[in-house]
């Protein structure tokens, strides 16, 4: 069991109103990309108003979860856990249990010919927390997801030189969007996805590289142009990356073929390219070691987890996997929906389906996503923010009624329609609404531009109600 590290200057990826909790508006001081301290400061502050932490036990690592012997009549789960302070080792019985264990646990090791020779450092992203030792070095990352865009970024300030193997490529999304929005405020709209559906992923695909990604930097000219389209993965994201690029401090390699003594050599080449350290970005294993054999099972390269959270073959609704998805868009309203649904479940107040319709849904699934995504063993987790977000909200019966709204309250309509597709909306009807949550939408721009400029200025509001420029000064909101 390990926790993944950050670095002094880790940002996070996705836009804090975005990112939000359902019923929880983080204050509008917050930056829009949190740095991790202020991440930290958010989560804290939303555990102290719903009074986590006194339910918390720390210091314990899970080893097994199995079935109760009258399980088929209660669901209930043996769990034994160990103390990792003491290492004393309990068992006790639990009416259900929810896996949380992320999906950045297990760090994943590549091997290569020749590897056991180098004589310089190899280390994972995994337990990369400060660049200082790198000073004046050559430096090797190998793989370009977010972590390895980060680590480039970051150890590129104190490098001699960083060379950033990829076998791809890969499609990199800034922070910073159109008109200087967050990307994901300015694209994650449930307009985009009705074009999106209507278009085809494909077309849609060719819009975002063309009129989006590549108008920032041209990923053809940066030799990053990956051969699967950029709705096919979940984007890798990065505002530093072109200006380490064009200032020569990173630079691109193909993958590695060998490594020798002092260096590597990568494919196309002969010569060895000298590196005092490499550093694996190379992503991580799934695995719940502690579980039941056979609880979550693999076949035919599909996970088979209903929507992503249910075993299907267990009789209860009692083990949920949460967060166990890559979705394109934030990660933490996914995970705060389906920890929703599994406790709807649990109080009673919806059912899973049949084994049947379960197993039937996770090939559809598993299908759909291999027509539309790059080949990956993490292919069926694959899910798009607001499609996801709609399909559980629709099991636990909180997903907002547009046609209703757009005869009841067409200004929430509106904005639903076309702004940013916030999390607050599925707390307007269903279990647990919150008469909070029209406003927190209707106010988001505010807290958005509040850490940019602070209050409107007079003159800009005048202007504002003047033209009243529609949609794009209210639903792009540029203003
Ligand atoms: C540098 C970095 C930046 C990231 N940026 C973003 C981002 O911007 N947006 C985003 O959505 N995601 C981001 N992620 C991914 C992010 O970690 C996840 O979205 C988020 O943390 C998932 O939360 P989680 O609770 O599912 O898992 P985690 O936060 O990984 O928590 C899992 C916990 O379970 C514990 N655990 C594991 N096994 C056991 C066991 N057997 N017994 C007991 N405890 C166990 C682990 O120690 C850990 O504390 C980032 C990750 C990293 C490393």
């Amino acid at each position: 069991m390990g926790i993944p590290s950050i670095m002094p200057t880790t940002v996070i990826n996705h836009s804090k109103e975005m990112g939000a909790l359902t019923n929880f508006v983080p204050d509008k001081k917050y930056p829009n990309y949190m740095r991790h301290h202020e991440l930290l400061n958010l989560l804290t502050d939303v555990a102290e108003e719903y009074e986590c932490f006194k339910h918390i036990v720390y210091n314990r690592e899970v080893i097994g979860v199995k079935r109760t012997a009258d399980y088929e009549e209660t669901g209930r789960w043996n769990v034994t856990v160990k103390n990792t302070e003491t290492g004393e080792i309990t068992e006790d019985v639990f009416d259900a249990v929810w896996v949380g264990v992320g999906h950045i646990t297990y760090p994943k090791m590549p091997e290569y010919p020749g590897m056991d020779k180098f004589q310089g450092t190899i280390m994972h992203t995994h337990s990369l927390k400060r660049v200082d030792k790198f000073r004046d070095k050559k430096v090797l990352i190998i793989g370009i997801g977010c972590s390895g865009l980060d680590a480039a970024a970051e150890i590129s300030n104190v490098s001699s030189q960083v060379y950033l193997s990829t076998r791809n490529g890969a499609w990199v999304l800034p922070r910073v969007g159109p008109y200087g929005l967050p990307f994901d405020y300015a694209m994650l709209r449930r307009f985009v996805t009705v074009m999106q559906a209507v278009m085809g992923v494909k077309f849609a695909s060719w819009y975002l590289e063309t009129f989006q990604i590549n108008k920032k930097f041209n990923h053809n000219l940066y030799n990053l142009r990956p051969s699967y389209h950029a709705l096919a993965k979940d984007p890798a994201i990065n505002d530093l990356l072109p200006a380490k690029l064009i200032t020569g401090s990173v630079v691109i390699r193909k993958d590695v073929k060998c490594f020798t003594e002092k260096g590597v050599i990568f494919e196309n080449e002969t010569q060895v390219t000298e590196v005092d350290a490499v550093v694996m970005a190379t992503g991580y294993r799934w695995q719940f070691p502690f579980l039941e054999e056979g609880t979550v099972s693999t076949k035919e390269g599909r996970i088979n987890l209903y929507k992503c959270v249910f075993p299907p073959h267990l009789k209860h609704p009692t083990l949920a996997i949460i967060g166990f998805i890559l979705p394109f868009g934030p990660g933490f309203p996914l995970g705060e929906m389906q920890c929703r649904w599994a406790a709807q479940l649990l109080s009673g107040h919806c059912k899973l389906p049949s084994q049947e319709v379960m197993m039937e849904d996770i090939k559809k699934r598993h299908e759909e996503n291999l027509k539309r995504y790059a080949p990956s063993n993490k292919l069926t987790v694959r899910v798009d923010y607001i499609q996801y977000l709609d399909e559980i909200a629709t099991e636990i019966g909180c997903k907002p009624n547009l046609w209703k709204l757009l005869f009841t309250d067409p200004t929430l309509f509106a904005a639903l329609a076309f702004g940013p597709s916030l999390p607050y909306q599925y707390r307007l009807e269903g279990p647990h609404k919150w008469d909070g949550a029209r406003n927190a939408i209707l106010t988001a721009h505010e807290r958005v531009r509040h850490p940019l400029s602070g209050e409107y200025k007079k003159r800009v509001e005048l202007l504002r109600k003047c033209l009243a420029v529609w949609p794009a000064e209210s639903y792009w909101q540029i203003g």
